[in-house]
């Protein structure tokens, strides 16, 4: 191995992420070895780049009254769900799974805000009886569910009501959520109406508002959009004698994945406390959800390539990870790099479609990457912390990768490869 002849560049937009010399490094260690030692495909973590971006949102929360509420959806392991709640953040779910994997990990259930648009019976008993903070509310027959059922176990329920604003988020149309036509939440001409209803349900306390408009939201200005519509509403609805204490942003701010330059938390934080400040509401506590921008550039996913084939069209490189283990390209359409582990310079360089074993022509992971490669060799693909495991599934019965955190020069493996009796434990075969 050639010793490292420049030095350390950090890859735009990846802190703790390094190439040295020929080699891709996590924090202290090399990418092909973590490969060689917990096989692939394998995703990563670097815990000082998590730290790193949870420090910014902290740091924001010095200048203005704000409660940090993780989104446990972006990436739901237990070592990320302990380390942000040893620093004191809380958590933002969206089922009785994710409520419950908040508590296993020692999160308590008076930071958990719980939000979703169809939350079951099972799910709201569960929440009410682990005392959650707030219940972020999307449907007035919600409301009257929640009323009943806090009622049966005599108890008054925390909530939001999540209002669509109607804003246009400027991202992915899946990833768009406040938009007239989505699913999500309470029109904003009929939220009123809804609180309004609210003061007349014993079982229920109102808490705040609530909205998230998307995620990957890279400008500010749909947020500000977004805090005026809501500001607008607040004023009635406190005309209307109704108290709010507190005003939930969501989240959905963006990374770099390409060439994006998404605002930072804290200019994300300070942009919305200044209009507050301007619309004379600097007093309101802000609460906020964000999953993507605390994780996801701190997560690689490693993985093999098994062949190299060439047809009459494309280069093709077969890696051993696949839409199951991660779906946003399939998905969404979504652009990730992919580097080599260890730099080649051999000349062979060839425009390559990096794809997986599935069975499906969405099996993809990255399109035409110039990529000097032998087959056996490790690629990373980047950004892959939030929506990477997370998304994971079965499909062409493929476990589900290993997970392992790197910190400094020490590698936690913090989820074990899904093996092939884990695959078939819950399958009961015909009788006779
Ligand atoms: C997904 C989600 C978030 C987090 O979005 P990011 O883009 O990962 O920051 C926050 N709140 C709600 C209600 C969500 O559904």
């Amino acid at each position: 191995m050639s010793a490292p002849s420049r030095p350390a560049d950090a890859l735009p937009g990846h802190p703790h992420i390094v190439r040295r010399g020929d080699a891709l490094m996590i924090e202290a260690l090399r990418a092909d070895e973590l490969a060689r030692r917990f096989g692939t495909p394998l995703y990563v973590y670097s815990r000082a780049a998590i730290e790193q971006a949870a420090r910014q949102y902290e740091d924001a929360a010095r200048d203005h009254p704000l409660a940090l509420r993780y989104s446990v959806k972006a990436n739901s392991s237990k070592a990320i769900l302990q380390l942000l709640q040893r620093r004191g953040w809380g958590f933002d779910v969206v089922s009785g799974g994710e409520l419950a994997r908040v508590l296993d990990a020692g999160g308590s259930a008076d930071k958990v805000v719980f939000s979703g648009v169809g939350k079951t019976d099972a799910e709201l008993l569960a929440a009410l009886r682990a005392g959650v903070q707030c219940i972020n509310v999307e449907s007035t027959s919600e409301l009257e569910r929640i009323d009943r059922l806090a009622g049966g176990l005599g108890v008054q329920a925390p909530i939001s009501l999540r209002v669509n604003p109607d804003v246009d988020p400027r991202t992915h149309p899946y990833m768009s959520t406040g938009l007239r036509t989505s699913k999500f939440g309470i029109d904003q001409a009929q939220a009123r109406q809804a609180y309004a209803r609210c003061a007349q349900l014993r079982n229920l306390r109102v808490l705040g508002i609530d909205v998230h408009i998307g995620s990957q939201i890279t400008t500010l200005g749909p947020y500000l959009d977004a805090l005026d519509r809501v500001l607008e509403l607040v004023r009635d609805i406190e005309h209307d004698g109704i108290r709010l204490h507190h005003l939930d942003l969501g989240g959905g701010l963006g990374i770099r994945y390409a060439g994006e330059s998404p605002p930072a938390p804290g200019e994300w934080i300070a942009a919305l406390s200044e209009r507050l400040r301007a619309r004379g509401q600097g007093h309101r506590a802000l609460l906020v959800e964000p999953g993507r921008s605390v994780v996801g550039n701190s997560g690689v996913l490693l993985c093999r390539a098994i062949t190299l084939k060439s047809t009459l069209e494309r280069h093709f490189a077969v890696v051993d990870a696949a839409m199951n283990d991660l779906m946003r390209p399939a998905l969404y359409e979504a652009w990730q790099a992919i580097e080599p582990a260890v730099l080649r310079e051999d000349g062979h360089a060839l425009r390559y479609d990096v794809v997986g074993p599935v069975c499906e022509s969405g099996d993809w992971l990255g399109r035409e990457r110039m990529l000097d490669l032998r087959e056996g060799d490790v690629l990373a693909i980047l950004s892959a912390g939030a929506y990477g495991m997370a998304m994971a599934s079965n499909y062409n019965t493929r476990g589900r990768a290993a997970e392992v955190l790197v910190d400094g020069e020490q590698a936690h493996l913090v989820r074990e490869r899904e093996t092939l009796d884990d695959l078939l434990r819950c399958e009961r075969g015909l009788p006779g």
